[in-house]
């Protein structure tokens, strides 16, 4: 036995709103277009990315420490807007997912 087998199939990540490691899937790519923050759900965006759990209070907290600009290397504080709108939407998603 190698030891390694299901290693390469569930890549970590580092939540940059709660800190915490999570699966790849379990997270939302970011990346950052112009002076926004762009939700790339299927990771095929080039660039940069930070990841964050789909939900608002993983968001809120990542807003409230720049972690997007510190983690994308912004020059500048970016805009969050259509990421909150993402995010607030795919939480009602899957809450009316059984
Ligand atoms: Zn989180």
């Amino acid at each position: 036995m190698s030891g390694r087998t299901h290693d390469r199939a569930c890549p970590e990540r580092t939540c940059v709103g709660c800190r915490k490691r999570a699966a790849k899937n379990d997270l939302l790519r970011i990346v950052m277009i112009e002076d926004a923050c762009v939700p790339d759900p299927r990771g095929t965006l080039p660039g940069r990315g930070a990841y964050v759990h789909p939900a608002p209070v993983c968001l809120d907290q990542a807003v409230r420490r720049r972690a997007f600009t510190r983690a994308l290397r912004a020059p500048r504080a970016l805009d969050t807007n259509a990421l909150r709108r993402y995010v607030e939407q795919a939480t009602v998603a899957e809450q009316a997912t059984p």
